[in-house]
């Protein structure tokens, strides 16, 4: 058999994807992420493994896998692995979340990064305001309608929806047939649809294997379904309720959940403010031919925080901010507006509300998924501390990244591979009640499962 699958990561857990392809020479990984709740049991309560250590920290628990011709010299430097040139073709990048994408800066910058487009704008934006993990890579483009061959495998990238725009899913032609991997997806966002489309694409492929994400399925996934239009009509809402301000934290590169609170801006007459990083980042995916998204300066704000020695001077901001002082509020401007504004705060720049004196009786809207384990419940209680604190009212207004349960089901069973292999997930072991066509077969970390049946 000479194809094999490989997981090396979001094996029973959510996020960390790293699947090795191998077909003959060939060998493709797609996506290299790290993930959520990966290594909790050495690195959290403020323990971090060192970036100087390169990849020495993550192989001393077992967190990366030790493979050769993968990772870079430096990435290498202090471990026993030693460096071998490449024996990875290329990574195959779904989208752009740490959790797919966190753990590329550790490999080796020959190695090319396939991605869409619209995240190599991502990656673009965030390397011009902080840094990327795809910085100094060969980024090579594609979008739905390419394909593209690296060594025996031809690749076909179809697009799918997700809480980030750019998110793929891909059809893989190797030598035995044909390999369906889906990232992360929906059917609720705004272009839910692409979902569809991709599942009729990968289901006149008459795939072998399917690999599939299951983030929502669990026991009891009972959470509300909320789509992403019901997240724009209740902010609406509660924008007309509320006299006072308004604020929100929430995923910045989350572009459907800024146009949502943009809309329910427009709907209600209130300005919309974001944070420096959202607006680096829309400004760089109005370069995106399939994208609306609004302007700087004409339709919303960008939140100007006190820099150098607490005041405004323009030679305090970085380079790459100046270009939205013009269009800027700072704290006291929010102030005065108060009741005109809703205010994008990401929780580290919770502080801000201490310069901003916002009157009692505002609201918070949680525009985030609630907390899966306990670090985060604790930074949960923080939020609702500074929320009370201020006197404000606390709601939860999301549409989650993913499909939940039932409609992960339906996919499998519309796609209907012959073997299907849940990654990305908590409990792959549900997947056999899901799967109605087709064999699953639980990966197993590390271990190399063949495209047939029966192994
Ligand atoms: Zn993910």
């Amino acid at each position: 058999m000479t194809v094999g699958i490989t997981c090396y990561g979001g094996v029973n857990e959510i996020g960390g994807n790293k699947i090795l392809i191998s077909d003959g020479d060939t060998r493709v990984l797609l996506d290299f992420g790290a993930g959520f709740s990966e290594g909790l049991d050495y690195f959290s309560s403020g323990i971090e493994a060192r970036r100087v250590n390169g990849a020495g920290d993550y192989f001393e628990f077992g967190l990366l896998p030790e493979l050769p011709g993968l990772y870079s010299e430096d990435a290498l430097q202090n471990t026993d692995l030693k460096y071998a040139s490449p024996e990875i073709d290329a990574i195959v990048l779904s989208h752009y979340h740490s959790d797919h994408m966190g753990r590329i800066s550790l490999i080796d910058q020959e190695i090319p990064v396939y991605c869409g487009e619209t995240t190599a704008l991502i990656h673009k934006a965030s390397s011009e305001s902080g840094g990327s993990s795809l910085d100094g890579r060969d980024v090579r483009t594609f979008r739905t309608g390419d394909r593209f061959r690296v060594g025996g495998i031809e690749i076909q990238p179809m697009h799918v929806d997700h809480s980030i725009p750019g998110a793929y899913g891909f059809i893989l032609q190797t030598s035995e047939g044909p390999v369906v991997y889906t990232g992360d997806y929906r059917f609720h966002g705004p272009m839910g649809s692409m979902t569809d489309d991709f599942i009729a694409q990968a289901q006149m492929a008459k795939p072998l294997a399917l690999i599939t994400e299951g983030t929502r399925v669990s026991a009891g996934d009972r959470k509300q379904e909320m789509g992403e239009s019901e997240v724009a009509e209740q902010t609406t809402m509660l924008l007309n309720a509320n006299p006072r301000l308004v604020f929100s934290s929430f995923r910045g590169n989350d572009i459907d959940r800024v146009l949502s609170f943009y809309k329910a801006c427009q709907a209600t007459g209130r300005r919309l403010v974001v944070s420096m990083k959202v607006a680096i980042l829309l400004d760089e995916l109005k370069n995106d031919s399939g994208m609306k998204v609004p302007e700087i300066g004409r339709d919303v704000s960008v939140y100007l925080r006190r820099k150098g020695k607490g005041s405004y001077d323009d030679a305090d901001y970085y380079k790459w901010e100046r270009r939205f002082l013009d269009h800027s509020f700072t704290a006291e401007e929010v102030r005065k507006q108060q009741n005109q504004v809703l205010l994008h705060l990401d929780q580290w720049y919770l502080p801000e509300l201490i310069d901003i004196k916002p009157e009692k009786g505002g609201a918070y809207i949680h525009a985030t998924t609630e907390a899966y384990n306990e670090e985060g419940e604790q930074d949960e209680q923080v939020i609702r501390n500074w929320v009370g604190h201020y006197g404000f009212e606390y709601h939860q207004i999301h549409a989650s990244g993913h499909a939940p349960m039932e409609k992960v089901g339906d996919l499998v069973n519309r796609i209907g591979a012959q073997k299907v292999i849940p990654v990305h997930t908590a409990r792959p072991d549900l997947f056999s009640k899901l799967a109605k066509k087709g064999k699953v077969q639980m990966p197993v970390k590390g271990k190399r499962m063949s495209l047939s049946l029966g192994t």
